[in-house]
């Protein structure tokens, strides 16, 4: 069997691999299905919104073009309605690992769960880096991540009738307190200040439920673990008034936060310059031809990280990809409003009339 034969047994083929479904490589989807092209999306966080699901669902954005204000939840909402017609395939909670370049001028794609891509593009989507969680660092703990240590919640089934104790001051801590508090045999919160960067209304419940006894909050810092017979039964914190108290747990639940790592997109031969990739402006492909870069991961002069920026960035990106896959091709740019071919592959109806759509497209983009 030839090895290329081999390959394609094995591997998903796609037109594209999108690294990142932050806001920009989902809008991705929608400029290169437009252009008849297929996209698989990968994201190493289980679910898609990037920055703005994971660092400010509920805040407001006030300068999306046409959309006044919409909460960071509500754009990523609409970002995966309007790409909804391109069926684009969906891999979350796996980091792209190995892009490796072809003879062929395609690439090999390979993810931290081992799926793979046979991908005649790909287009890094990935922000700031894929995001990992800020761990403990206590000794012996590392072992325990995932049995009694976690830093996202997979199962709460497991935590019902538990002693937990939760670390941290965010969001997720708080969020997770109230909701665990209905469930567990008992929640201890610790956090190192006084001050919430939650929401103030879930900071109000849960010191409302600690005044009723249903939870215990210690101000101070996790010092330490107890292990016993290869088990973590317990955490030593020392508390704001220097006294350093044991707290026992059959789980303990950590929420401090993400923070983003480059990680693999560093060792996949693209020029880069301080954590972002090189780009050019017509294309925003990187130094190596068949690899793009778009929103937050890319630099070029006069760059912004805004959302809107990358939504530029990901059109053109689109005709790029357009003319490695086939090079030297004629592409016209078309309108969605008259085009029937846009149409047909957006899946609405009222469609304009051919001769309609040929003299309203404007000859452009490569070829
Ligand atoms: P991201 O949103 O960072 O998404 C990148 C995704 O790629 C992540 O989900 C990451 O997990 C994934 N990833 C990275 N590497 C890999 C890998 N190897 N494998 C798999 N997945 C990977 N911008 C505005 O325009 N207006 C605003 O009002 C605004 N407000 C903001 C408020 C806050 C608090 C913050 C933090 C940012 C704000 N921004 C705002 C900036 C905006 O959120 C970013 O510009 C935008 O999220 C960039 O989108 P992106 O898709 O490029 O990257």
């Amino acid at each position: 069997m030839s090895l290329s034969l081999e390959r394609s047994k094995l591997a998903t083929v796609t037109d594209a691999v999108i690294v990142g479904a932050g806001p920009i490589g989902l809008f991705q989807v929608f400029e290169l299905g437009l252009l008849g092209l297929r996209a698989e999306v990968i994201d190493s966080l289980p679910q898609i919104g990037g920055q703005c699901i994971e660092l400010y669902p509920d805040k407001p954005i006030y300068d999306i073009p046409a959309i006044p204000l919409c909460t960071a939840k509500e754009l990523i909402e609409r970002l995966a309605e309007q790409i909804r017609p391109f069926n684009a395939g969906l891999h979350l909670g796996q980091e792209v690992t190995e892009v490796v370049p072809r003879p062929d001028r395609r690439f090999d794609v390979v993810t931290s769960r081992g799926l793979r891509f046979d991908a005649g593009a790909v287009i890094v989507a990935g922000g700031v880096g894929s995001f990992q969680p800020r761990r403990l660092g206590l000794e012996g703990a590392e072992r325990h991540e995932g049995t009694s240590i976690h830093y996202r919640v997979k199962d709460a089934a497991q935590l019902c009738d538990r002693d937990l104790v939760i670390l941290g001051g965010g969001d997720s801590a708080l969020d997770w307190t109230l909701e665990l508090v209905e469930k567990a045999r008992s929640v201890v919160l610790v956090h190192r200040r006084a001050e919430f960067r939650a929401a103030p209304a879930a900071v109000q419940r849960m010191l409302h439920l600690r005044e009723e006894g249903r939870l215990d909050h210690i101000e101070g810092q996790v010092q330490s673990l107890v292990i016993e017979d290869e088990r973590v039964r317990g955490v030593r914190v020392l508390a704001r008034d220097g006294v350093t108290r044991t707290v026992s747990l059959d789980h303990l639940l950590v929420f401090w936060g993400l923070h983003p790592k480059l990680g693999p997109i560093a060792d996949w031969g693209l020029e880069l310059h301080r954590r972002t990739i090189r780009v050019d402006t017509a294309r925003f492909q990187t130094s190596v031809p068949g690899i793009f870069a778009v929103g937050d991961i890319n630099d070029y002069p006069g760059k912004k990280k805004l959302i809107l920026s990358g939504f530029h960035e990901a059109a053109l990106a689109a005709f790029g990809v357009r003319e490695h896959l086939a090079p030297g091709e004629k592409v016209h740019l078309q309108y969605t409003t008259t085009s029937p071919l846009l149409q047909r592959r957006l899946g609405v109806s009222g469609a304009a009339p051919q001769s309609q759509e040929d003299s309203r497209a404007r000859a452009g983009g490569p070829g």
